[in-house]
């Protein structure tokens, strides 16, 4: 593997003391083995950063990548609504081939912006576990579990095919795969217990939705006695399970995740746009010591996958919520997008330390809108976006650098996911 070399960088390093130093970064088979001024010169590839920011990969711990192709389908409705009128409609009709398209196109916009990792869960897991092995991102990528058929699975066969798929993946250098039962609001014990068996069975994690509404939390008590976490709990679901949302969780309950050491991911601008009310207790879980990792959910409900832009609401709605400008600050919010998602994907990166996987962004200090550069990490959570990012890398290798996608065709991903998303649409009446 050839090594790499990122010279003269501000290297935003995110480690235990988050050192900001200026130097170069170099990488020898797809691990840190320098950081900081005077690198070795030579190198395979060698990226001229002329003082723009170096810092982790960003980790996207929660989002269905297929949904691209429903970008901008339902705008402005209720989540019910949505759902009823425009999301379940279309995913109907969802073919392997579509979910391809779907996915490729999140992979594109994903490594254009930064993101080095990501949580998914979807139907076709293992389509979308293929493109991202061939696009070069990691996934900790999840096969659904519900209580009816999906466009890929009768549910008789749904739990066969969801142990295959992790069986399948097992052990790949760049693909976990996990086990998504989809929320406690569509997911019988039986199903529950499933996950829970085959998660004691093969080591994969969990991943599911948790507290999104109040709805959700209202009805699953009313149904089931307890609510969405109590549930989780009885099932033994909690150990190390990545939930995203946590929007309506108690206090008393942040104490049972953090118990069970899950990792709570945190989508703010989903939960603004689809009116979620609930504003995670972000603050409260640090207190708590609980993980917290950013999502930007499916791009149907955000509606973009830029994960700069997410720390930056993520800071905002705290502070607008609390009527407190000092609650979830730069540094608290870059964490939750580099080392909590790291953490709760199980990546072993997070922060630039010489033995850590090379996941690394490279953001442009160029732009109006960078400058003055008087504080790095302000400058990335309120200043920087997606489209600032120059070159993103994964275990050392090169995915996208100054315009370029490496292990993508981008003209022809986005042509195939257009023709992809019109076909979804139309069949389904939304034309
Ligand atoms: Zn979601």
């Amino acid at each position: 593997m050839p090594t790499l070399l990122v010279k003269d960088a501000t290297i935003v390093t995110q480690d235990a003391k988050r050192r900001v130093v200026r130097g170069d970064l170099r990488a020898e088979e797809g691990v840190i083995t320098h950081v900081g001024p005077i690198a070795p010169q030579h190198a395979d590839v060698v990226i001229e950063a002329k003082g723009d920011i170096l810092l982790p990969g960003l980790v996207n711990a929660h989002t269905h990548s297929p949904m691209t192709l429903l970008r901008g389908l339902g705008d402005d409705l209720p989540l019910e609504d949505w759902l009823r009128t425009r999301i379940w409609p279309a995913e109907k009709n969802l073919t392997r081939s579509d979910i391809e398209a779907g996915t490729d196109l999140a992979l594109l916009e994903m490594t254009r912006t930064g993101t080095t990792a990501f949580a998914d869960m979807y139907f076709y897991a293992d389509a979308t576990a293929e493109c991202t092995k061939k696009a070069g991102l990691r996934g900790l990528i999840a096969g659904t579990l519900v209580d009816f058929d999906t466009p890929e699975h009768k549910y008789g066969s749904l739990r066969d095919a969801t142990r295959k798929f992790v069986q399948r993946w097992s052990g790949h250098p760049l693909i976990s795969p996990a086990i998504a039962p989809h929320s406690t609001y569509t997911c019988s014990d039986e199903t529950l217990d499933f996950a829970r068996q085959l998660r004691d069975e093969t080591g994969a994690r969990i991943h599911t939705h948790c507290s999104e509404t109040r709805f959700e939390v209202q009805d699953v008590l009313q149904k089931r006695g307890a609510r969405p976490v109590g549930v989780l709990e009885k099932h033994d679901l909690l150990r190390d399970a990545v939930l995203a949302h946590c929007g309506w969780v108690t206090k008393e309950e942040i104490q049972t995740l953090s118990r069970h050491a899950a990792h709570a991911v945190h989508c703010p601008v989903s939960n603004l746009k689809l009116a979620t009310g609930g504003t995670m207790p972000f603050m409260e879980m640090l207190d708590a010591k609980l993980n917290v990792a950013l999502g930007t959910d499916g791009a149907a409900s955000n509606n973009t996958l830029d994960l700069i832009e997410t720390a930056k609401f993520a800071a905002l709605v705290q502070k607008q919520h609390r009527w407190d400008a000092r609650a979830a600050n730069a540094q608290q919010v870059l964490d939750a997008a580099t080392r909590g998602g790291a953490r709760a994907l199980h990546t072993g990166s997070g922060a630039l330390e010489v033995g850590a996987p090379a996941d690394l962004v490279l953001v442009s200090t160029r732009a109006p809108h960078m400058a003055p550069l008087h504080d790095p990490v302000s400058t990335l959570a309120y200043c920087a976006n997606g489209a600032d990012v120059r070159a993103t890398i994964v275990a050392g290798r090169v995915l996208y650098l100054d315009g370029q996608h490496k292990t993508l065709d981008a003209e022809r991903v986005i042509a195939r996911a257009n023709e992809a998303a019109e076909r979804v649409a139309s069949s389904a009446g939304l034309r």
